[in-house]
């Protein structure tokens, strides 16, 4: 579903395609429901997700904050007139200089889940509170993150006993059960792993990640029933209260806020199959159709429809955007046509590679 504000900027003079246009009182909407169904938490949107500064502002008047990756999403984010303090630095993998970047502009929040990292927090970002973040046995995500994060619970532990010897905070865990999670039960997992470490060494703060899904073709749980699922998990672990949640949505937030216009280049018979290509593609703002993992909404106008195949411009031939995943498009589909892209404010834009085959990154208005 797109908002009414969207479908008054396509009734209007537009810009060439492709184009992601973003209403931001949806993301607004979106960081208020999260706090009505998960109370008294904190939450941190994922700036990756799409770091439009005015979705960034957007989040900031809802009452979020923000999980930070690099320095220019510190940058970003402080330029909206987010505090040091509604920051938390989220990636595991960072620089000793990027350390030192955001502890000197007050970011005194940070996600670990390596010794090595820990020795570098120690140094550049002395005194600062610290999660360990946590490996999780979850259902298959969409994207999932494989191993490429986190620490085993017995490693997690030391982390924490080690951090306070460095004179860091060490402040709690955290964990991802993987972006675009269809199975609420994923948090069960992950909010009693946590629970092992909190017997040994106590916390304040559980950061539970990001992950909650959005509808696009195939239908996820409501917010709400992902709410439910994280008390419940919270109240069968914690039977003696739960710490402070952290929350890092992303997907959540930002992705119904979006819907990408895009033009029909060329229509073709291949191979037994009608071939559509776009003018946007893998390279241009739909990097998670990689797998075919997120199959999103298309919209191409009425009239008898059947199967297709569909590409992005580029010359590669990764830039197949669908082939295992049936789709159907009107069979009066021509070169001009528009089709337009459902729920996509989410990882597009951001995705989007400078100028492959010198085609510009997605460019993104936003209303609101
Ligand atoms: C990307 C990311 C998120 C956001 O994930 P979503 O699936 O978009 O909610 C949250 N936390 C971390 C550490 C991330 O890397």
């Amino acid at each position: 579903m797109s908002s009414d504000r969207i479908r008054r900027f396509l009734a209007g003079q537009l810009p060439p395609t492709p184009f992601l246009v973003v209403d931001t009182d949806v993301v607004t909407e979106r960081v208020r429901e999260f706090a009505v169904e998960l109370p008294h938490s904190l939450l941190f949107y994922a700036v990756k997700a799409n770091p439009e500064p005015a979705v960034l502002g957007a989040v900031l008047a809802a009452g979020g904050g923000f999980d930070v990756a690099s320095p220019a999403e510190i940058t970003a984010c402080l330029a909206e007139g987010a505090k040091p303090e509604q920051l938390s630095y989220g990636n595991p993998i960072k620089k000793p200089g990027d350390i030192a970047f955001a502890f000197d502009r007050g970011v005194r929040s940070f996600t670990t889940d390596t010794g090595a990292d820990l020795e570098q927090l120690a140094r550049h970002a002395p005194g600062a509170a610290v999660t360990v973040r946590m490996v999780v046995d979850a259902p298959a995500s969409a994207t999932p993150f494989g191993r490429k994060f986190g620490a085993e619970p017995a490693d997690a532990v030391r982390l924490l006993r080690r951090a306070a010897e460095l004179g860091l905070e060490p402040a709690g865990v955290g964990f991802h059960v993987g972006s675009q999670q269809p199975d609420p039960a994923a948090w069960d997992a992950g909010i009693a792993a946590a629970a092992k470490v909190f017997a040994e060494v106590p916390f304040r703060r559980l950061n539970i990640g990001g992950g909650f899904g959005i509808t696009y073709r195939a239908p996820v749980p409501s917010l709400a029933t992902y709410a439910t699922a994280v008390r419940d998990a919270l109240d069968a672990h914690f039977p003696a209260g739960a710490p402070e949640l952290a929350l890092e949505p992303g997907r959540a937030i930002v992705g119904r806020a979006g819907l990408i216009r895009s033009e029909v280049v060329l229509v073709a018979q291949r191979g037994g199959h009608r071939w559509v290509y776009l003018d946007i593609g893998r390279y241009n703002g739909l990097a998670e159709t990689e797998n075919e993992a997120i199959p999103y909404r298309l919209e191409a106008g009425d009239g008898e429809r059947g199967p297709v195949v569909i590409a992005g411009p580029t010359c590669d031939g990764d830039d197949v955007l669908y082939q295992h995943t049936s789709y159907e498009l009107p069979l009066a589909l021509k070169a001009g046509d528009t089709v337009d892209i459902l729920d996509a404010g989410a990882y597009t834009a951001s995705y989007s590679s400078v100028s492959f085959n010198g085609i510009e990154p997605l460019r993104t208005y936003c209303l609101g």
